[in-house]
């Protein structure tokens, strides 16, 4: 058994070598958020495995969250548009440069959950707004980057609530370890050889060019409609010069982009939710002609907080993406709901409501917003996923002539 020590430097090494694919002489953009105590001695790490992997410089900051709480606690509302416009000067000469960015949270997920959710979201959209060149250098290829989780305080008392902070924090560690295949001989050999099994999973769906999915499962009957000319992504991503990266750590999944206009039946989740601190245990959603038509949740507040996320704009009422994940993935086997997109949307398939990847349709990168709405790409503020996969989904293919075949069957690939 590796020590915990030894673990952490791994988990180090795999985000720098094969999350980031970090090259020599580059320089790496890395941003912390969340406690202190849990996100600064990984970043420590992170800057240790950067420089010997060679990087010219790692450029560091660590956003305190708390600080976010105590301004909408107390800070004017009206002036929660504001967001800094230095942070895009810091950091955008280094993607210029061609340099790399990581994120690494230790956050809270229930933090923020008894703010104004208007007052949040105003917040978040400031930042995005100073952000969004970053955002599309990300979105375009121009460079590799990455965002992981650490385990903390807030993360361990959510999933393990039972536990005193200090336990649930190693029990965190002791669940993800596995997850991150870092208990094998030589995790790098491990990850590289199941990104390349994804990568050949979204090159033979790629193939079928199927022109739409059934999934069946119970409360699911769904048809989603897959655009002309999609393609399938997961594992490695390449930027635009062809430098390979694995933009997740934990990936499990392989997804598409659905035409926002043909989605037809119902969908039931198999997973809670968990939605800007508030966790909807399971809800079910009608949608016609790609738009969401009903909502139906257990709660009136799990009701009422769907209603408004779908009515955020236009986008948000239909959906942005389409993935499968096996039910035999580590993740579903933990048997732990993480309460963290990357951990729960890697142990199911999922879907999602809002935004999709332009990444995943042939030339979507060059059209305008009506070219690519026409050709059934959706676009939205927000992009919330939630799971319907389980080992009783079945999910068939379906060809433009009709014809059918399974992808799936009791949640696993046929
Ligand atoms: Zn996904
Ligand atoms: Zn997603």
């Amino acid at each position: 058994m590796k020590r915990f020590d030894e673990m952490t430097a791994a988990y180090a090494d795999l985000v720098i070598r094969v999350g980031l694919n970090l090259q020599p002489g580059q320089e790496l953009l890395l941003d912390g958020y969340g406690s202190p105590e849990t996100v600064v001695p990984f970043m420590r790490q992170i800057a240790r495995s950067a420089y010997r992997a060679g990087s010219r410089y790692v450029d560091i900051t660590w956003s305190d969250e708390v600080q976010n709480l105590i301004r909408l606690q107390e800070a004017a509302p009206e002036t929660l548009d504001y967001f800094p416009a230095w942070r895009l000067s810091r950091d955008l000469p280094i993607v210029e440069k061609k340099g790399a960015m990581l994120v690494v949270f230790s956050s809270d997920p229930t933090l923020l959950a008894d703010q104004n959710p208007n007052h949040i979201s105003t917040m978040m959209q400031a930042r995005g707004r100073v952000l969004k060149p970053l955002q599309e250098a990300r979105a375009n290829g121009e460079i590799n980057w990455l965002g992981v989780s650490v385990p903390g305080a807030g993360w361990a008392a959510q999933v393990f609530p039972d536990l005193p902070s200090e336990e649930g924090i190693a029990r965190l560690w002791e669940t993800i370890f596995p997850i991150l295949r870092l208990d094998q001989d030589d995790p790098t050999a491990a990850w590289e050889a199941h990104v390349q099994q994804l990568s050949d999973k979204t090159s033979t769906l790629t193939q079928k060019k199927y022109t739409a999915l059934h999934f069946k499962g119970p409360g699911t009957d769904l048809t989603i409609g897959l655009i002309k000319g999609h393609r399938w992504a997961g594992g490695r991503t390449h930027t635009a010069d062809g430098l390979g990266f694995v933009p997740n750590l934990p990936t499990e999944e392989v997804f598409t982009t659905p035409d926002r206009g043909r989605v037809d039946g119902i969908v039931h989740t198999s997973m809670p939710l968990n939605f800007r601190g508030t966790v909807i245990d399971s809800f079910s959603l009608r949608f016609k002609a790609g738009r969401v038509v009903e909502v139906e949740a257990d709660e009136p507040a799990a009701q009422q907080l769907l209603d408004h996320l779908i009515g955020t704009d236009e986008g948000a009422a239909r959906l942005g993406e389409v993935a499968l994940v096996p039910h035999s993935s580590p993740i579903s086997q933990s048997g732990v709901l993480f309460y963290n997109t990357l951990y729960d949307e890697n142990a199911a398939s999922h879907i999602a409501l809002g935004a999709s990847y332009r990444l995943c349709v042939d030339g979507a990168d060059k059209m305008s917003s009506e070219e690519y709405q026409a050709k059934g790409g959706n676009e939205s503020v927000i992009h919330v996923d939630f799971m319907i996969g389980s080992d009783q989904l079945d999910v068939d293919g379906i060809y433009e002539d009709g014809q059918r075949e399974p992808v799936m069957r009791d949640g696993e690939w046929v």
